[in-house]
């Protein structure tokens, strides 16, 4: 995000009017210039972005007291944090409210001060630069006009919290806008970035951030101001009409997640459905559902997920170092790397032995950078940085070389022997093998110290998480720039230490097998990825293994069979017959399913899914978990929450697989365990890691 937005800003200043000099007074500054305007810049203290605590909101409330005993011509209320506008409530401070049991009363107290905003006499502006999150959005929604400034954006991602905005959002959003819009905005958590901010209604204007002064004077003299509420939305007054429109919210929102799994958006769906046509009743809805919502288990363990992010990205801070990226194989992997590199403002050169693929990577930058909602200019600036690179020249330049060339360790010893005889001493070569050993990789590699894993996953622009693989060789140095590498490429890091499948394919594996041996015994895939569903994961391993390719996942199973001490099922045989026919899932057409326009037809049902089948699928998975702690491939159960749920999905409503295993309880997993490896054989045996605690 930061890297777009400080694009969109340049090297300017933000203008912050007379507040721009005026002293901090707890989180906020305050003036009023020569118009009569008064600005009241959000400025948190000890923060680099702003989030609305309860501080936050006490001191606008100071502020607005005074406003209203002397009223200035207008207010405007912007942040003075380049990061942006604000980020949302802060959401360490739930916890505390939950404790004290004061959540009704603290909800009450802000919505008081966003009602008290939104009822002055004078007109009220935010200017918005970056992104207004969650509560942060929600003090914008209180003022009467909003000025986007180009690059920035409005969102709610309180489902991903288990809950829906709670400040008054599901009310002033719903009036704002098409009310149909903002249900949408309000269930996907998705961002509405500048040209969709504009469209709907939710931004009045968008300038340059050289123009916010005369946009702010614009809007004081009224010059926003429109129809309060378009005619058109107003169809949805009508109870019966909404009554319809929630039904299908509801069907869609169950397709995606189950209601008993994730209630929060079929609350918020009721709040509308019933209340829709009256703010007062809406508003307390929505105050008493969210202080509900706040303590289920879900919301709770959303909360510990956001934690682990928060972790992760922690190990993400410090100096990279790495300005100038070289990447050698432009193959599926390595053109997205590339890609994204570039995206997020690194130069890079790019090698491949062969022409077409270089010549693809480049279409394939346009493509990545707009889904990165850079603007045209913004693409144009990303394709100058990367450079195909067919004799290899960039990497005498290079900070970082990362290779992704297939999985053959003397190929990948040649390049390395090459490679070395060019990079500079202190730069660092990085291979994004999934499945090699890196000790066998290091013997070909003079500079060990200089030399690691950095495992991305697939697609590069999606996914989250990046593994940084040690091994005895590397030096810490070398792990912490790369791990501050992720961090600058917008990307989690996990640190993981050389083990079969490094932690996540490891843990993955025994889950995508099992589902392939069901799939022998008869069971159908449907039934399978049911059953997984039915847990919570996001895509079933029948599919999953489609979508991967089952000639990889053969690959993986194969050289994890050989390396792991424990036994993993047998690579059943219409696995192996599929992929010996070429039918390696979703990019060959067909798999396990036959695929069509990127979905699989699953075909009939079977008899459904079972808890045995959900057993057999989750518990090996999270016996390879404690398995990899007990053997240290990653430091703590939290990375190891972290990193499941970034890389793979694992549903983050139980808050990753070892804090499932506490809540489930180890003792009866273990004897579940047993009771599967007594009926299905060796590979469920529990691993010696669960008796300690
Ligand atoms: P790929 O086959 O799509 O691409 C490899 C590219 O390397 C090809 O374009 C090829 O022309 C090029 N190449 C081969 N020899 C070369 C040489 N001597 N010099 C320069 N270029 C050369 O492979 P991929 O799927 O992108 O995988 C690359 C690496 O990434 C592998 O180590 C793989 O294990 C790993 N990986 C793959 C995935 C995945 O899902 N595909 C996921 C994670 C990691």
């Amino acid at each position: 995000m930061t890297g777009p937005v400080m694009a969109h800003l340049g090297e300017k200043k933000l203008e912050l009017g007379p507040a721009e000099n005026a002293p901090r007074e707890g989180d906020w500054r305050y003036a009023t210039d020569e118009d009569g305007i008064a600005w009241l810049v959000l400025d948190v203290e000890g923060s680099g972005t702003n989030t609305i605590s309860g501080r936050v909101l006490e001191g606008l409330n100071r502020h607005l007291e005074a406003l209203a005993a002397a009223p200035p011509k207008a207010l405007v209320i912007r942040s003075a944090k380049p990061a942006g506008f604000a980020a949302g409530a802060d959401i360490g401070e739930f916890e505390t409210l939950i404790e004290e049991g004061a959540v009704d009363a603290r909800l009450r107290e802000g919505h008081g001060v966003l009602d008290r905003l939104a009822a002055l006499p004078f007109p009220t502006v935010a200017v918005v630069h970056g992104a207004a999150l969650g509560a942060g959005f929600e003090l914008a929604l209180a003022c009467d006009r909003r000025i986007l400034v180009e690059g920035g954006s409005f969102g709610f991602p309180e489902v991903q919290l288990g809950l829906h905005p709670g400040l008054g959002g599901t009310v002033r959003l719903t009036r704002l806008i098409d009310p149909l819009e903002a249900m949408t905005l309000m269930l996907t958590g998705k961002t509405a970035h500048t040209r969709k901010a504009r469209r709907l209604g939710i931004a009045d204007a968008v300038v340059a951030e050289r123009h916010v002064r005369n946009a702010v004077r614009g809007a004081a003299d009224g010059k926003l101001d429109g129809p309060d509420r378009l005619l058109k939305f107003r169809a949805l007054d009508l109870a019966p009409a909404r009554r319809m429109a929630a039904r299908r919210m509801r069907a869609e929102a169950a397709k995606k997640a189950p209601v008993e799994h994730y209630p929060a958006p079929h609350a918020l769906i009721d709040i509308w459905e019933r209340h829709g046509d009256d703010s007062v009743a809406m508003q307390k809805a929505e105050i008493e559902s969210f202080a509900r919502l706040l303590t289920t288990d879900t919301a709770t363990n959303l909360r510990h997920v956001f934690g682990l992010r928060q972790r992760l990205k922690a190990a993400a801070r410090g100096e990279a170092r790495i300005g100038h990226v070289h990447v050698v194989g432009a193959g599926a992997m390595g053109a997205d790397i590339a890609a994204w590199a570039a995206v997020k403002g690194h130069r890079v050169t790019l090698e491949d032995l062969d022409t077409g693929p270089l010549g693809t990577a480049v279409a394939r930058t346009v493509k990545v950078a707009k889904g990165a909602h850079l603007s045209d200019r913004e693409v144009r600036d990303t394709l100058d940085r990367l450079m195909p690179d067919p004799k290899g020249y960039g990497a005498a330049r290079a900070d970082l070389v990362i290779e992704a060339v297939p999985e053959d360790v003397d190929l990948k010893h040649r390049i390395y022997a090459g490679l070395e005889e060019r990079m500079k001493p202190e730069a660092i070569l990085a291979t994004n093998t999934s499945s090699l050993p890196l000790a066998d990789l290091a013997e070909g590699v003079r500079n060990r110290a200089r030399f690691a894993g950095l495992h991305f996953f697939n697609p590069v622009p999606k996914m989250v998480l990046v593994e940084v693989v040690s091994h005895p060789g590397a030096e810490a140095a070398t792990l912490d720039r790369l791990a501050a590498f992720c961090g600058a490429l917008g990307k989690l890091p996990a640190r993981v230490s050389d083990y079969p499948g490094f932690l996540v394919n490891r843990m993955l594996t025994p889950y995508l097998l099992e589902a392939a041996v069901m799939v022998e015994e008869g069971a159908q895939p449907a039934d399978i990825d049911a059953a997984a569903e039915a847990f919570g994961m996001p895509v079933g391993p029948v599919e999953l293994s489609d979508r991967v390719g089952l000639d990889i996942c053969l690959a993986v199973a194969h050289s994890l069979t050989d390396r792991l001490d424990k036994p993993l099922a047998e690579p059943p045989a219409r696995l192996r017959d599929l992929v010996e026919a070429g039918h390696t899932g979703q990019k060959a057409g067909r798999g396990f399913y036959a695929w069509a326009d990127g979905k699989p037809d699953k075909g009939a049902a079977g008899n459904g899914p079972t808890p045995e089948m959900t057993d057999r699928l989750i518990l090996p998975m999270l016996d390879a978990g404690v398995e990899c702690l007990r053997r240290e491939v990653v430091a703590d159960a939290e990375t190891l929450d972290g990193a499941m749920i970034f890389g793979t999905g694992f549903a983050p409503f139980r808050g990753g697989p070892m804090r499932h295993a506490d809540t489930r309880g180890r003792a009866e997993i273990r004897a579940r365990l047993e009771d599967l490896a007594a009926a299905h054989g060796p590979r469920f045996a529990p691993d010696p890691g669960w008796s300690t605690p």
